[in-house]
């Protein structure tokens, strides 16, 4: 393991505990939401994103259980997209699931992607990689499925 790698897993850890955008899916008023589940890990998310007239993400707020990466992930995913244009948002979406169907060929760029880098090394554990995915993509259906 190099440093960088432990860096990436204690932003992770970090991460999991920190759950930002956790609890705040209770108190929206989304434009579109989505409920996904990995039933081979256990993790499950509830998701709601409310964008502006402008089409940007004015806020993302999500419920949900799971192991530390797929948390991790929910987390980091609310951090670096709150903010964002929708059309921004599906593009980072699309390169996130690049990297992570890369099987460790690509790493997502850091100028882009912030400290959601961190979950770049989990695309070389396949078992893992729906885990890491699963917030992003239902921000992706949220988005899709966004009137307003
Ligand atoms: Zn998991």
């Amino acid at each position: 393991m190099s440093g960088l790698q432990d860096l990436y897993q204690t932003v992770i850890i970090e991460e999991s505990r920190e759950r930002r955008g956790d609890g705040a899916f209770a108190d929206g008023t989304w434009t579109g939401h989505s409920h996904q589940v990995n039933p081979t890990c256990g993790d499950e998310i509830t998701l709601g994103v409310r964008l502006d007239a402008d089409d940007c993400i004015e806020s993302i707020g999500w419920q949900g259980d799971g192991c530390s990466i797929s948390m991790a992930s929910a987390s980091l995913l609310t951090d670096l997209l709150q903010g964002k244009s929708r059309d921004e948002a599906l593009e980072l979406i699309g390169e996130f699931r690049g990297v992570m169907h890369s099987r460790g060929q690509r790493e997502p760029d850091v100028e882009r992607f912030g400290d959601a880098v961190a979950l770049g090394g989990v695309s070389r554990y396949v078992m893992r990689v729906k885990c890491a995915m699963l917030s992003w993509v239902a921000l992706e259906d949220a988005l899709r499925k966004s009137e307003h």
